[in-house]
């Protein structure tokens, strides 16, 4: 038993494991790890980042409201948001495991040095990687987003609720339209 950690933690109050991801926005992806995640814990905590590094095409509102929506119908997921430092945010959760999906050996290295550094700024706290399953592994919000930025299609691999959402961020004038090949 590693020291300071107490004998049945947690299992008062059940397994529960954070999620923290832009998602902006969600896909199939993401909603895979929930799903295979939920065979492992209680609850999943799916926390949407704030993000004042990155520049969100969806506001958080956006994002937590079509994350609810999705998840209405699967218990065992809450959906919130946070700002700020992760550690501070699983803290205040009282759990101890932050998830995080694994593809490409690309993410890797960031995943590494966020679960080190996390690590080092609470050592009750673990990060459990799940790895992407086949059908997901080219899947990312950025690309979702360059796809549906030009028009192509994103089925399948979004919920159709994110679909439509994308659709009309995405709405241009005919004009522009035009200029990036779509038809009217
Ligand atoms: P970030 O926190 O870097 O903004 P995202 O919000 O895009 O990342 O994703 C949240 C988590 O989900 C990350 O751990 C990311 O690696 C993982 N993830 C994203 N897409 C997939 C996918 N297709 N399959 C498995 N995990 C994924």
């Amino acid at each position: 038993m590693t020291k300071g950690r107490k004998k049945g933690d947690q299992t008062h109050m059940g397994k529960v494991a954070i999620y923290p991801g832009s998602f902006d926005p969600l896909t199939y992806g993401h909603i895979d790890i929930v799903e295979r995640a939920l065979a492992i814990f209680d609850k999943v905590i799916l926390a949407i980042a704030h993000d004042a590094e990155k520049k969100p095409l969806f506001t958080v509102q956006e994002r937590v409201e079509m994350a609810k929506l999705i998840f209405k119908d699967t218990p065992g997921v809450v959906v919130d948001s946070f700002k700020g430092l992760l550690v501070n945010y699983v803290e205040k959760s009282n759990a101890k495991v932050i998830l995080r999906g694994l593809r490409a050996t690309s993410d890797f290295e960031y995943e590494y040095h966020m679960a080190s550094m996390n690590r080092s700024l609470n050592v009750h706290l673990d990060t459990l990687f799940m790895m992407t399953s086949k059908d997901y592994f080219f899947v990312s919000s950025r690309t979702i987003k360059e796809v549906a930025k030009l028009g192509g299609t994103v089925e399948g691999l979004v919920p159709d609720l994110v679909a439509r959402r994308l659709k009309e961020k995405f709405k241009l004038p005919v004009g522009e339209r035009r200029l990036i090949g779509w038809d009217d």
